[in-house]
């Protein structure tokens, strides 16, 4: 065992693996695929071919990993806990088509697997992974600042981190994450997957998802940080309606300017409709920004080259 796992008491099952003994580390999100027809029916979802450069995150003890290089022509895996890392490294490393980075994938930076950073490696890198469920939405969030490098991604999630991702107005999942990724990707729910699939067995229910990132986003927003604001304050309160929930951001006479029945709960609006009222606010802002007084800087300037003096 190595020193950077030693800390960690394992105290998950023994899996035993080509003579490799392994206890899974509740920690690091272990839950080990081991029905041969669920990891099939993944790998015909992701349908590897010769030209695919694919990156798997958490390889484990390769459940995946083996099938997926059979018909990949490059894959790249990302796995934190050194004993696997060490493990896969032995076992799959002679393959030169074939390489292990052992790291945080949170850390890692996506774009240094590129051979070139130019118009040909736009869309080129396929991600894939059973994704430790613990850190699964920072992991999204993280590779969302890769999107222009990355074809699609194929994921085992949570169910209803899924039924999140993939939910529409009136859904009862439906909120800031869907719509924060759906302003990024289109999301599909692929198929669900029950806890005996795995070992040690997960408390949750599973589902594979795929997210492709738009070429073109579906809607045109002028300051994606501010449709984040608008999306986090709404659903912070979203038994309310629109008008109340969004009151420390816009005025009911702003929102009244909008082709939107100010009446609605959060829950009921459209990426468009919040990309609207988004727009209403970032445009304020200038005006405002722009209307105030110059008297503040250069008083300070003022002041400053009074300093000087
Ligand atoms: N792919 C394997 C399978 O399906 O059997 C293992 C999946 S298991 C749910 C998640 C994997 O992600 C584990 O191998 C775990 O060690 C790894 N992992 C956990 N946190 C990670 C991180 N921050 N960066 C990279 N890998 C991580």
């Amino acid at each position: 065992m190595s020193e950077a796992n030693r800390s960690t008491r394992p105290r998950g099952p023994d899996l035993q693996k080509d003579g490799f003994h392994h206890q899974a580390r509740k920690r690091f999100g272990q839950n080990f695929l081991h029905d041969q027809n669920i990891i099939a029916r993944i790998i015909r979802a992701i349908a590897p071919q010769p030209s695919d450069h694919l990156v798997e995150i958490g390889p484990g003890q390769g459940a995946l990993t083996r099938h997926l290089l059979k018909d990949c022509g490059r894959l790249d895996a990302v796995e934190l806990d050194r004993d696997l890392a060490a493990y896969l490294q032995d076992t799959l490393g002679t393959d030169p088509r074939f390489a292990l980075h052992q790291g945080d994938v949170l850390k890692f930076d996506f774009s240094s697997l590129l051979p070139t950073r130019d118009e040909a490696a736009r869309h080129s890198l396929r991600i894939v992974g059973n994704l430790p469920y613990n850190i699964s939405t920072p992991c999204m969030f993280h590779l969302l600042q890769f999107q222009q490098w990355i074809a699609d991604m194929t994921f085992m999630l949570q169910l209803e981190v899924v039924q999140r991702l993939a939910a529409v107005p009136g859904d009862e999942h439906y909120g800031r994450l869907g719509l924060m990724m759906q302003y990024y990707c289109t999301v599909e729910h692929l198929f669900d997957v029950p806890g005996t699939a795995f070992i040690p067995q997960p408390k949750v229910c599973s589902a594979i998802v795929r997210l492709v990132p738009h070429r073109h986003p579906p809607v045109q927003v002028e300051d994606v940080q501010c449709l984040q604001e608008v999306v986090r304050v709404a659903f912070t309160q979203r038994r309310k309606t629109l008008k109340n929930s969004l009151r420390t951001l816009i005025s009911e006479a702003q929102l009244n300017t909008l082709p939107i029945d100010t009446g609605l709960r959060p829950e009921n609006l459209s990426l468009a409709d919040y990309a609207m009222i988004s727009d209403c606010i970032s445009r304020s802002r200038t005006t405002a920004h722009a209307a105030a007084p110059a008297a503040a800087p250069s008083s300070t300037s003022a002041e400053e080259s009074h300093v000087q003096e």
